[in-house]
């Protein structure tokens, strides 16, 4: 079975956060894969500035073409919507068969987690690994015995909110993004630039 680490979110944009987990999941040789899953709509996340998903999974196969085993996925796109991630990861599993499937989220996303749909659905049938994230901490004396808190991890200071307001303010966003991501941003002139 090929270990696929299913990394979901909007991706609105994808920032050096999103692309060095995803490196670092592989270098800890967690997983043979890691797929960043471009979400069409998150239940929890107001819509305000949220670029089509589309343009937004477009950026990320971008940002991703010389990262080897980082996929951006659009498999979310065809199920139905809003998406949620239980039935985002049986579609999976149904799809591909010669895959075994876990999640990736971030410690934010750890602390939202009792409000996602079905999350004792999710914990019982799917490992999650938690990697954190600076500003969210993380209380590990409860866990449930399929999940994992990744310690000793670079953390990234990074997040699309913050790449948005930069932009916005014409900050430079360098240390952030990728060149080509920045390049295609302002030539697409994208979050109303
Ligand atoms: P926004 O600022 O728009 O809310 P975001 O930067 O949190 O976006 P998402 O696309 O929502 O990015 O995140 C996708 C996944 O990546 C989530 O699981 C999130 O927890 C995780 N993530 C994003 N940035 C980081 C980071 N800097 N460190 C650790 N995890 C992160």
């Amino acid at each position: 079975m090929i270990r696929t680490a299913v990394f979901g979110g909007s991706f609105n944009p994808v920032h050096y956060g999103h692309i060095n987990l995803a490196k670092e999941i592989l270098r800890q040789d967690l997983a043979d894969e890691v797929w960043l899953m471009v979400s069409p709509r998150n239940p929890l996340k107001q819509q305000a500035d949220l670029l089509d998903e589309q343009t937004r999974l477009r950026l990320a196969r971008l940002a991703l073409a010389d990262v080897p085993g980082v996929f951006a996925s659009d498999d979310e796109f065809s199920l139905p919507r809003p998406s949620y991630t239980w039935k985002t990861l049986d579609a999976l599993r149904g799809k591909y068969p010669d895959r075994a499937f876990f999640l990736v989220i971030g410690g934010d996303n750890w602390q939202l987690f009792p409000r996602w749909a079905r999350a004792d659905y999710i914990i019982a049938n799917y490992p999650i690994i938690v990697y954190p994230r600076p500003g969210y901490d993380l209380d590990e004396q409860s866990l449930p015995p399929s999940v994992r808190v990744l310690r000793s991890v670079p953390l990234f200071p990074y997040s699309s909110t913050e790449v948005r307001a930069a932009l916005r303010s014409g900050a430079d966003v360098s240390a952030m993004v990728p060149p080509e991501i920045e390049k295609a941003i302002k030539l697409e002139k994208l979050y109303g630039l």
